[in-house]
């Protein structure tokens, strides 16, 4: 796709100064703008089943108020309301009318697809001008040609997967994009890992595939582009480069910019939570370990072999078998340890309480600490004595991208020992279990995580992106927990910026809730607390399914519990046509067509289900919530967060576990009506939602529709009549 810069423009509705940097900047008109999307304007020109939402046009022009007044927005707009239009609008037209970017960020890959593929290319036509727009990835989607043309040349580190190599150069010779997502198989990790473009490894200008580089390309067009589409976790990336120094005048990740669109912004804690987190397992350590360094049989092989041979401190390589030897017996160390101190458990949290029994293991990873450490320094010491001119060999820029990683992992285990003092972070060890045929013989099947989380992110994300930004929009489906935002605004750092600079909005979904969906919750279900909860649902879930006539999403919070109740409805429905299906049968993305092309097929999920599965139609007639989703007590990071409200006085309850599970289920009863015309049930299995106080916050923010909180038996007779009829 080619796109062209136009910059004659829109017609404007004032100026607006920027007053720490003086800029003047042009108001985009309000009106006008909304004009676009309203009966008589281009829209309904150029699309024949227009309808007008004068949601969506409020929506709008409350965004293009953010746009002219530099408001961090927070705006809650329902499905339906369609909001991709009423964000890029607005956005188009400031990039175009003050020659500024404007990044739109989201959670889902599928969503950006959605506005690269049709949302924007149809913004274009609105509003009648060209308009620039690309969608980044972060660099290691790309296939670095340099690294590929090298691989050729170290063979021995594909063993056994040249054949996927060949296959990767291919491809390579004829894409446009260069892009992992248009390669028409799935390379594995390890291959795709050596051929990708790393910061570390690029040699810039220096390349000589910079020409034709893919990274390069993509980069060039943002730096002229209007709209840069990214996700969530690239944005952090570029934050996280901002803060640490490359400030926000020049390109870092990203180009400049000051302005950000969040659509799915429910999901930024999240996403900043996984993009700060640093966690270390055996695997990738001896992976890198083994890379660089590796002797069988006296004869070594590896990365240091190769710079050694270029270096003037060669002679130094001797060391690296005694050190590695000592990397691999203090790693065994802090396994043993790690597993000592889970016994039964499975995760287990580094703080006061527990300080005392994570002695042994501390003085194991402060060893690793030292070994790693060392043996980091060596790579270092003999990549340093290799002249200029040698510096292109592909075993210099391959040292470069491990040396990093072995260093952040040095600095990971340091912060380990120094957790007391790092009141910020949590630290927490987690025992995980291999697939089976990834056991080999005589290797442990078990294997331990090491992780540092941060405790909050709200001060990161008010001194990285509010307050630096001019104008920052957030939009979801599901912002509000209860009555307000308060709840999401802290957990961000929102709430920690200027009270005038932030704006709120409410943007009701236009469908016809009332006459589509039923809310049913059975009144004589046991609660979740109670031995015979997992019975009940196995007897209801298979007569629910019936009701429907399959059709059916059934959302857990419990794999164990999910895999029990779909034994026994497969048992119990053996005569049923429609497909009953699992969450880990197949890949999450096959499980979704088939569910949505099999009209009659039923679906048990947890997670990753319970947001972003948009199945508009029959195929899904009925949501089941088999649990409120409360996060489990045993997750580390959501207790030290708990810990940190108690502590200074607030309820961990009230203020973190409730607004939490109803942002989750706000999510899961999204699934239902994707489109005006779509008709369900949403049936929520555990009725502390009625018979306890705090259910209140998950019923407030229900759309108005038909609720029964009857008898099972009952509900079964009126789910059935109220989608067949
Ligand atoms: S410029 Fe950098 S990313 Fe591009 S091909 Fe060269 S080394 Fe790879």
């Amino acid at each position: 796709m080619s796109f062209f810069y136009f910059c004659d423009i829109i017609k404007m509705g004032g100026d607006v100064e920027d007053s720490d940097e003086k800029v003047v900047y042009k108001k985009v008109n309000e009106l006008e703008a909304g004009g676009y999307i309203s009966q008589g304007g281009a829209l309904s020109k150029i699309s024949e089943a227009f309808e007008e939402r004068p949601v969506q046009v409020e929506l709008l022009e409350n965004i293009v108020k953010a746009f002219n007044e530099n408001k961090i927005a927070v705006f809650e707009a329902g499905t339906g309301v369609g909001k991709s239009y009423s964000y890029l609008i607005p956005s188009v037209l400031w990039a175009l009318v003050n020659h500024e970017k404007v990044i739109v960020s989201t959670g889902t890959i599928n969503l950006q697809q959605q506005l690269f593929e049709k949302d924007l290319p149809a913004v274009e036509r609105i509003v009648g001008k060209k308009v620039k727009y690309v969608l980044m990835k972060g660099r290691q989607n790309y296939i670095c040609m340099r690294r590929l043309s090298d691989a050729a040349s170290i063979l021995d580190l594909f063993e056994g997967e040249s054949e996927e190599l060949k296959r990767i150069a291919e491809w390579a010779q004829n894409s446009d994009t260069g892009s992992k997502s248009d390669l028409t198989f799935m390379p594995s990790e390890n291959v795709w890992s050596k051929v990708n473009s790393e910061s570390d490894a690029c040699m810039g200008k220096k390349c000589p595939f910079f020409g034709e580089c893919f990274v390069m390309k993509v980069r060039k067009e943002a730096a002229t582009a209007n709209i840069i589409i990214v996700n969530h976790h690239l944005l952090f990336a570029d934050i996280e480069s901002r803060l640490s120094g490359a400030g926000y005048e020049d390109a870092a990740v990203l180009p400049p910019y000051r302005r950000i669109v969040f659509d799915e912004a429910h999901g930024i804690e999240n996403a900043a939570t996984s993009f700060f987190s640093e966690s270390i397992t055996r695997f990738k350590l001896n992976k890198l370990i083994n890379q660089m360094y590796r002797r069988r049989k006296n004869s070594e092989s590896g990365h240091l072999c190769s710079l050694a041979i270029l270096s003037s401190n060669e002679e130094k390589a001797g060391e690296a078998f005694d050190l590695t030897n000592k990397i691999k017996l203090a790693l065994t160390n802090v396994e043993i340890a790690a597993k000592d101190l889970l016994f039964n458990d499975y995760t287990m949290r580094l703080y006061e309480a527990t300080a005392r029994n994570f002695g042994p293991f501390l003085v194991a990873v402060g060893e690793l600490s030292r070994a790693l450490g060392s043996f980091a320094d060596l790579i270092k010491l003999i990549m340093d004595g290799i002249d200029e001119d040698d510096k292109d060999a592909p075993c210099y820029w391959e040292s470069k991208i491990i040396l990093r990683l072995l260093y952040d992992y040095v600095i990971l285990l340091k912060n380990f020992c120094l957790w007391d003092e790092k009141k910020e972070d949590v630290f927490w060890i987690q025992k995980k279990r291999l697939p089976p045929d990834m056991v080999r013989d005589g290797s442990d099947a078990e294997f331990v995580i090491l992780t540092q989380t941060p405790l909050d992110i709200s001060h990161l994300m008010n001194e990285g992106v509010f307050e630096p930004m001019s104008t920052v929009v957030c939009t979801s489906a599901t912002l509000k927990t209860g009555r307000d935002f308060s709840y999401w605004m802290r957990r961000t750092g929102i709430s920690l910026s200027d009270e005038e600079r932030i704006i709120k909005g409410e943007f009701p979904s236009p469908f016809p809730y009332n006459k589509n969906m039923l809310f049913a919750v059975p009144s004589d279900a046991p609660l979740p607390d109670n031995i015979q909860f997992q019975q009940y649902i196995e007897m209801a879930l298979p007569r629910l399914i019936d009701a429907a006539a399959g059709r059916t999403l059934v959302l857990f919070t419990s794999y164990e519990s999910l895999k029990s109740a779909y034994q026994t409805s497969v048992a119990l429905l053996r005569g049923f046509s429609g497909r009953i299906m699992k969450q880990g049968d197949d890949d999450n993305s096959k499980l979704l067509d088939a569910f949505k092309k099999e009209k009659e097929s039923v679906l048990f999920a947890t997670d990753s289900f319970w947001q972003g599965v948009d199945i508009p139609g029959e195929s899904l007639s009925q949501v089941i919530i088999v649990k409120l989703p409360f996060t489990v007590p045993n997750d580390p990071v959501f207790v030290a967060r708990s810990e940190a409200i108690e502590k200074r006085g607030g309820s961990s309850f009230m203020e973190l576990s409730v607004p939490e599970a109803v942002i989750k289920f706000r999510q899961g009863i999204g699934r239902l009506i994707r489109r005006s015309d779509d008709k369900g049930a949403i049936v929520v299995l555990d009725r502390r939602i009625y018979e306890k106080k705090y259910g209140q916050v998950f019923l407030a923010n229900l759309p108005e529709c038909k609720r029964v909180y009857e008898p099972i038996s009952e509900l079964f007779r009126k789910i059935n009549s109220f989608i067949f009829n």
